[in-house]
């Protein structure tokens, strides 16, 4: 059963909650899959069952098809953000680095039905997630980068200067509909390169600003 973890594997006191996700805010990405720009933040949900540690080994359903890669910066709620709620940062408890997996042919299909799209991205094992790094009051001044390698090759550098809608701005908007709860995770869009998986991927998610840091895990 995942919970979350705190960078030196300390498990946390937040409860496992759903997880808000952003699409297309970065410009290249949007591009690469020939999507259009968006004008607001375009949210989608994943459950709580999606979520899966990003440690040692993820295990991902083949029966369900093949499965993409999007890697994001999250973000680990540590107290209520709601429409009311004025300095959205001071809530964030962590962030942290998770995959965003996606069934891109069914979600293809999906979309061409104008149908949703929860089946192609909120499966189970869908968000396998990092521990967090704590947040101080230094943690939003600058940008945040962060990058993912598949087998060694460098696939995604993610800058948070970089997003269409900062992050102040999307908790801005997801509180307008959905009230995040501590232990809910924000995901804040992926950067270009995004691509497949096969079983016995090494998988390395690092956030730059911890140097130190990394994750890695081995698909299965
Ligand atoms: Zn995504």
């Amino acid at each position: 059963m995942y919970r979350h973890q705190w960078q030196n594997k300390q498990f946390t006191n937040l409860p496992t909650g759903k997880v808000v996700c952003i699409g297309r805010n970065y410009v290249e990405h949007a591009k690469e899959l020939d999507n259009p720009i968006p004008s607001s933040p375009l949210l989608f949900i994943k459950p709580a069952t999606s979520l899966v540690a990003f440690d040692n080994e993820v295990t991902l359903n083949a029966a369900l098809g093949e499965h993409h890669y999007e890697a994001e910066l999250a973000l680990l709620i540590g107290s209520k953000i709601d429409a009311g709620t004025s300095a959205p940062l001071m809530h964030i408890a962590g962030i942290g680095l998770a995959l965003d997996l996606t069934l891109r042919d069914l979600q293809s299909e999906l979309k061409a039905q104008g149908h949703p799209w929860e089946r192609a991205k909120a499966y189970d094992n869908s968000c396998p997630i990092t521990p967090f790094v704590p947040c101080d009051e230094n943690t939003f001044a600058k940008n945040i980068e962060y990058r993912f390698w598949q087998n060694g090759e460098l696939k995604q550098h993610g800058d948070s200067s970089l997003m269409i809608f900062p992050i102040t701005e999307l908790l801005k908007e997801v509180s307008r509909y959905f009230t995040l709860q501590p232990g809910d995770i924000v995901l804040t869009g992926t950067p270009k390169g995004v691509g497949s998986l096969a079983q016995g991927d090494k998988l390395k998610l690092r956030m730059e600003q911890h140097p130190a840091w990394h994750s890695e895990v081995i698909l299965k």
